[in-house]
């Protein structure tokens, strides 16, 4: 499937529930998120349904999100009916990394080859405040279960002024013994109290000098430390967007195909014959915008936090 600007579209983010057992600050309100009824958010069969009907249109790559994807009950299964469906030939997830301990060997029995977990800080304290409570010893022993059960793991950082801008370099030298990613990724600004806590990709990149450069893959500029077992990366959607190479769609857990993370264009998908939501599928992709306006301070178009988009 080519958009209308000729970006050939390959790979579907699927949330998979709204709900979350963190609530960092910048992704989700306090209060957490309304439950909605069972009947409000897409079953495990109607999510297969449209990976079915995105795989034979091209998507080959799924990455399960939300919210956080494993608190969703059959999210094994989830993962193992996609893992069967033919044409799909990546499967990852994106996780807060807690219940990793519980789920790890399953998912990698189910077909997922790639984790990425979420990890701002490496301070208990700091830890407990951006997500509002949860407990750093509960991530790092899911990183580890992880690694132990042969993932390839990528750390997802969000780079937040005046909150980790000064543990940068210690979370970098976490590459030097352990063979992992980690992505220090410029903050969105999707909720206002944290509009000014951007800080660019750039600056974090200026603080460390003694990266060597590698291949870009894409979204992310990739480096390495001198004699690191693992790789650094840095993605910048605000200060150098990277909507010219975007390959992507979302699902949301309510069904919603939406084009681009940042538009407030949503396509209803759900109760849909399997013809109805190809054609839906192709809207979309003729929908996707050909950029994002978004800039550290203009609030995204979207009118969801990203626990409801699945980031
Ligand atoms: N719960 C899972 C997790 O935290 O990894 C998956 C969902 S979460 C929405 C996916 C990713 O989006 C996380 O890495 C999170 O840090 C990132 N994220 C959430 N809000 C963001 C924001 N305002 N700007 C940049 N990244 C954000
Ligand atoms: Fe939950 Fe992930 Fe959002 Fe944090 S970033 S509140 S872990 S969905």
């Amino acid at each position: 499937m080519r958009d209308s600007y000729g970006r050939e579209i390959t790979y579907m983010r699927v949330s998979v529930t709204d709900l979350c057992n963190l609530r960092c600050r910048y992704c989700m309100p306090a209060e957490g998120v309304m439950k909605k009824s069972h009947d409000d958010i897409m079953s495990g069969e109607e999510i297969i349904a449209v990976i079915e009907s995105a795989s034979e249109l091209g998507i080959r790559k799924i990455r399960f999100t939300g919210g956080e994807p494993l608190v969703k009950k059959n999210i094994v299964s989830i993962c193992r009916r996609t893992h069967n469906i033919p044409g799909i030939n990546e499967i990852c997830i994106t996780t807060n990394g807690i219940l990793l301990p519980q789920f790890a060997e399953s998912l990698k029995d189910s077909g997922v080859e790639r984790v990425n977990i979420s990890l701002d800080t490496l301070s208990p304290e700091k830890y407990s405040y951006i997500t509002r409570g949860g407990n750093i010893a509960d991530v790092l022993r899911g990183i580890d279960s992880a690694i132990q059960t042969g993932f390839r793991v990528k750390i997802n950082t969000v780079l937040i002024k005046g909150f980790n801008d000064d543990e940068i370099q210690d979370m970098a030298r976490m590459t030097l013994e352990n063979d992992i990613d980690i992505r220090f990724i410029e903050l969105m600004p999707m909720a206002e109290s944290f509009a000014d806590g951007f800080i660019s990709a750039r600056k974090i990149f200026d603080s460390l000098p003694e990266l060597e450069p590698l291949e870009s893959d894409g979204v992310a500029k990739i480096y390495r430390l001198k004699n690191a077992k693992g790789r650094i990366g840095f993605i910048s959607p605000i200060s150098d967007s990277f909507c010219g190479s975007c390959n992507r769609i979302r699902l949301t857990a309510d069904g919603y195909i939406k084009p681009c993370l940042h538009s407030g264009t949503e396509i209803f998908i759900r109760h849909k014959t399997k013809d109805e939501i190809k054609s839906l599928i192709i809207n979309a992709v003729m929908s996707k915008p050909e950029r994002h306006h978004l800039d550290a301070t203009h609030i995204t178009e979207s009118s969801r936090t990203m626990n409801r988009i699945g980031g």
